[in-house]
């Protein structure tokens, strides 16, 4: 089987997503299933669905309109606040869409109207990790005007925290949430279906908290892809962290000093490399490189060590494994890694059950 390769094990995946969902499920929060770092892959998105996930949430409208017409049934919600000259799209294949901009809100709902449907928002609340959000004091007045536009149904409200600002999601932060939500549905008198509350990083909240208030939404990627929640990259009882295998192949194996000769200046990406002297070392270049994966977010499988890497290479001590030219290495990957490693051509994906 050629390499590069991204072993894909759907399995592993509908077990996570199921698990997470009956887990959030146990204190009433529901789920939307992020497709975002597999690129709308359908394959994965109807794991996601099967495993009874039926709303599925994009950062791009290109994955969304991928996934509809890959026929995967389920709804979708659009991440990321819609770019302007993409509103129509963003009519025609999200059901919903989270958003910060009155401006974008308007330019739905003219939209909605000439094509004859209606779109689903979600309101994003900055809660202080200062990403996307309309700031809390701004709030009233933004839902005043949304609540006089035709054809926009103001759905829910939603926060997302530790991305940018690497901010916790606390007890404090959604206990501000619940509050925001019970303030817009008393002044209004509306009810909100959805109180999202954030992402992956929610986990320690959700588990240590006895009182999950008005919250009763997450929106899941890296915690199902990878089985960790990501304040602290811990993995997650009862989940598979190696769903995912990016698996190399040695092109050359030879053994050479660990420290190179010459006058030492800047390397491919000028870079000015350091290495420490260990002798005399088995050292095995993989045919795979920053073109395929984002290298620093690989962690071998075997007992080796990533050395370096460039555009097409990446360079491994060998230590005691056995590594022959044509061997193949297997490496766990993080969230950069997997992102990457999906999105580009050079990677082949094969799905193993
Ligand atoms: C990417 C994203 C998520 C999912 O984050 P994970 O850490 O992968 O769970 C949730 N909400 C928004 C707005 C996002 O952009």
């Amino acid at each position: 089987m050629t390499t590069p390769r991204l072993d894909i094990d759907i399995a592993k995946i509908a077990h996570n997503a199921k698990e997470l969902k009956e887990l959030y499920g146990s204190k009433g929060i529901g789920i939307f299933g992020v497709t975002k770092a597999t690129c709308g892959d359908a394959r994965i998105a109807n794991a996601f669905v099967q495993s009874g996930i039926h709303v599925l949430a994009d950062s791009r409208i290109s994955n969304i309109r991928r996934m509809r017409h890959a026929g995967v049934q389920a709804q979708f919600a659009l991440l990321r606040t819609p770019i302007l000259s993409q509103i129509d799209d963003v009519v025609k294949y999200a059901d919903i869409s989270l958003n910060s901009e009155l401006v974008v809100i308007k330019a739905l709902s003219e939209s909605a109207l000439r094509q004859n449907s209606t779109h689903k928002i979600i309101l994003m609340v900055d809660l202080g990790d200062l990403r996307e959000g309309v700031m809390p004091s701004d709030l009233e007045s933004t839902v005043r005007e949304v609540l006089n536009l035709d054809r926009i149904e103001l759905v829910g409200i939603g926060t997302n925290l530790a991305c940018l600002g690497g901010i916790k999601p606390n007890e404090k932060k959604m206990a501000d949430l619940s509050s925001i939500a019970t303030d817009i549905e008393t002044r209004f008198a509306l009810t909100l279906a959805f109180v999202s509350g954030g992402n992956s990083a929610n986990y320690d909240w959700f588990i240590s908290t006895n009182d999950t208030g008005k919250v009763n939404n997450l929106r899941l990627g890296e915690s199902i892809y990878l089985g960790r929640e990501t304040l602290f990259r811990k993995p997650i009882p009862g989940q598979f962290t190696d769903a995912f295998t990016l698996v190399a192949e040695v092109i050359e194996s030879k053994i050479k000093p660990s420290v190179p000769s010459g006058v030492v200046c800047q390397d491919a990406f000028g870079n000015v490399p350091e290495f420490v002297d260990h002798g005399q070392i088995r050292r095995a270049i993989l045919g795979a490189g920053l073109q395929d994966v984002l290298v620093s977010g690989l962690t071998p499988r075997s007992d080796i060590e990533i050395l370096g890497s460039s555009s097409d290479h990446i360079i491994v001590n060998a230590k005691q494994v056995d590594l022959k030219v044509g061997s193949e290495v297997e490496f766990d990957l993080d969230y950069g890694a997997l992102l990457s490693a999906m999105t580009t051509p050079y990677v082949t994906k094969r799905y193993v059950t």
